[in-house]
């Protein structure tokens, strides 16, 4: 009986022995949940671009500060570059695809359509489109305030023509001078000697407003929207 009841217990002693690392091991599962949870706040970000006067490295797009009263920031190249000096893409006003070969003024499907007076944000809007909501076409405001509050300087940059814009912050973009795609023959012109920007803004149903400019001045202006002219976004 004796050897018996000396069994009995150490048996009931390793169960208990057992229960208690079952219970251990649930008390130490219980904390490591609670530290996940930290981790997973503490790895929480923004999506927005940090600004900044000048691009700090090659991965562009940036969003650049010069400075201005709205507060609007502009991207440092042109929609389609990979570089501030590349000319990027060419669009036809209100399309979010590029021009191609065989595009003439008879495939435009705009001219003499009404398709809003500020078509920024839009599904109209190549910026939005190519690099996401964060981005449009700049505004006519936006490109009077641009030319109202920088100073413009002909340059070239890695060898080629355009602007040197600088905001009264020392913030600085260039912009190409990339000429324009023919909306008949789809032939290029005035690469290198004149610069044709798409705002969001029309002139009633035949022409879109641009940002124009040459070797000595710079201004806005009006043109058939079936040309083919570049984007350079701001931020929303
Ligand atoms: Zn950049």
């Amino acid at each position: 009986m004796k050897l018996r009841l000396v069994i009995l217990l150490s048996y009931l002693s390793l169960a208990t022995m057992a229960f208690a690392q079952t219970s251990g091991g649930q008390i130490r599962r219980h904390r490591k949940k609670q530290s996940s949870t930290v981790r997973y706040r503490s790895v929480t970000q923004s999506n927005v671009p940090p600004k900044m006067l000048s691009c700090p490295n090659d991965n562009h797009p940036h969003m650049i500060d010069l400075g201005l009263p709205s507060g609007t920031k502009w991207a440092c190249c042109n929609l389609g570059a990979s570089t501030p000096e590349q000319r990027g893409d060419y669009y036809r006003w209100g399309e979010t695809k590029p021009v191609k070969e065989g595009d003439t003024d008879a495939t435009y499907p705009y001219k003499n359509v009404d398709i809003g007076n500020n078509i920024a944000g839009t599904k109209y809007d190549a910026a939005t489109a190519n690099w996401g909501a964060f981005w449009r076409m700049p505004t006519e405001d936006q490109i009077m305030e641009l030319v109202d509050n920088c100073t413009y300087k002909w340059t070239m940059q890695n060898g080629q023509e355009g602007v040197e814009v600088t905001g009264r912050n020392g913030g600085t973009i260039f912009l190409p001078a990339s000429g324009y795609r023919n909306y008949s023959s789809g032939s290029f012109s005035n690469i290198g000697s004149s610069g044709y920007y798409w705002s969001s803004s029309p002139c009633g149903t035949d022409q879109g407003g641009i940002l124009y400019f040459h070797s000595s001045s710079w201004y806005w202006n009006y043109y058939t929207r079936a040309f083919g002219f570049p984007v350079r976004p701001v931020a929303k």
